[in-house]
């Protein structure tokens, strides 16, 4: 059955479809964390939409949402004029914020997708700075449009795509695994801090008047790469220094995974420009930018579009939000994510072919290496992006989807949602282990 269905789907869809390629099986039933395929073979899913189904599949809040809205009389559409449905949204989105960034913030509803909110975010702070240059950094990964694609620091996605947008800095991300200073450890953020401190304040370093800097507070599609706090303060410190907006892409990162309701939380700081995809709609397709007020310097009709806020999104949005408050999700999650780093620490230790474990909450990474391969000078075997690929399909057989990530696919990444149990992160670390050995 899922041949079948392979088989139409390739023939009849883009060449560029990635996912199907890897993850060979269609699917006819969801629920919590897992799937079950054409064949009624079944899977715990720890791709769970990128990172999108914060309470997993079909959950009853989320669920119950959506049919009271069909059931209701209220508007499926409505361009952006206001809603009751829209304005609950806001107000548990706002009262999720802290309290000190929700007093001045402002919301502009994007397309649908994360990548249409970090363009929104881009031209945004373009518009407030007059500025056209923009920081980034190497791993990053904020879309596959033309402006979030010129952002990312992922490179095979942009191979013959001409007219990329040229004035995009890239700075070293504090990947203390694979150092881009040689060093490692603590080392890592505070040379990349000093680093960018000292090229900005350098005029001989080309980058002339940023318009903002970007980052994911834990890369996502980079690797799964957590910056530690001090780095990400020490970003804001720089930024606010040099009056450079600070744009914080939480696509993947928002609403609870990291074990806060936003990553940045971990910092203590507050971002200029906060973007969120993913979660925030409860499954469905949302994007949204909050910024501080200082920045809303759009005139009327400077972003416009015809779908900015989806209705019924919303209210799944906002039964998402309310349900993982009620149920302090964020804390479970990093307890959860705790635990599922400590199992996979221990099959590092048994094992050669992973070189490290990482993560903050439900966001783990375990980058796959070749011990045969020559160490670095840190003394870490190369990336071994086929052997990546021989454990994903190992999994896929013993029922655990998981993606790969990572600079050069060598990472092997768990999002699962976040209502998994204790008993199910066990059972997702034997089978993995299992796969592994
Ligand atoms: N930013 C981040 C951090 C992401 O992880 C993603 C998607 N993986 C995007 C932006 C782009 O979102 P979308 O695929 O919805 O355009």
């Amino acid at each position: 059955q899922n041949a079948k269905y392979l088989a139409s789907q390739a023939k009849r869809e883009s060449n560029a479809r990635s996912y199907p390629r890897r993850l060979t099986i269609a699917i006819q039933e969801a629920e919590g964390i897992y799937v079950k395929d054409m064949d009624g073979k079944v899977y715990y899913d720890c791709l769970a939409g990128a990172g999108t189904l914060a309470l997993g599949h079909n959950h009853q809040v989320v669920i119950g949402a959506i049919k009271k809205m069909l059931d209701s009389k209220h508007p499926l559409h409505t361009l952006d004029l206001m809603t009751p449905v829209k304005e609950q949204f806001i107000d548990e989105l706002f009262d999720s914020l802290p309290a000190d960034f929700a007093r001045h913030a402002r919301i502009q509803f994007c397309g649908p997708t994360g990548g249409d909110a970090v363009e929104a975010a881009v031209k945004l702070v373009k518009t407030a700075t007059g500025n056209r240059s923009m920081l980034s950094f190497q791993g990053g990964y904020h879309g596959s449009t033309h402006a979030t694609m010129s952002l990312s620091g992922t490179l095979g996605y942009k191979e013959k795509v001409h007219g990329l947008i040229p004035d995009v800095h890239f700075l070293p991300y504090p990947y203390a695994y694979r150092c881009p200073f040689g060093v490692g450890g603590e080392s890592t953020h505070r040379l990349s801090s000093i680093y960018i401190d000292t090229l900005l304040s350098d005029p001989e370093s080309g980058i002339v008047a940023p318009c903002g800097m970007i980052f994911e507070v834990v890369q996502g599609e980079g690797g799964s790469i957590p910056a530690p706090v001090e780095w990400i303060r020490e970003m804001r410190r720089i930024t606010q220094e040099r009056d450079i907006p600070l744009i914080i892409d939480e696509v993947q990162t928002g609403i609870g995974r990291t074990g806060k309701m936003f990553a940045f939380e971990h910092a203590g700081i507050i971002p200029d420009v906060l973007v969120l995809s993913k979660a925030i709609g409860g499954s469905l397709p949302l994007s949204v930018i909050i910024y501080h007020e200082k920045y809303d310097v759009w005139k009327p009709g400077a972003h416009i579009g015809t779908f900015r806020g989806n209705q019924m999104a919303m209210a799944a949005g906002q039964a998402t939000l309310t349900y993982i408050k009620e149920q302090d999700i964020p804390s479970a999650a990093e307890q959860l994510g705790q635990r599922l780093q400590d199992r996979l620490q221990m099959l590092k230790n048994e094992v050669t072919c992973i070189g490290d474990v990482r993560g903050r909450g439900l966001m783990v990474g375990v980058e796959v290496v070749n011990p045969e391969g020559g160490k670095d000078v840190l003394g870490h075997y190369p990336a071994y992006p086929l052997m990546a690929s021989r454990i994903q399909q190992e999994c896929l057989q013993r029922g655990l989807i998981l993606e790969i990530g990572g600079r050069h696919s060598s990472v092997m990444r768990f999002l699962p949602p976040l209502i998994v149990t204790e008993q199910q992160l066990d059972d997702i670390a034997t089978i993995f282990g299992e796969a592994v050995r």
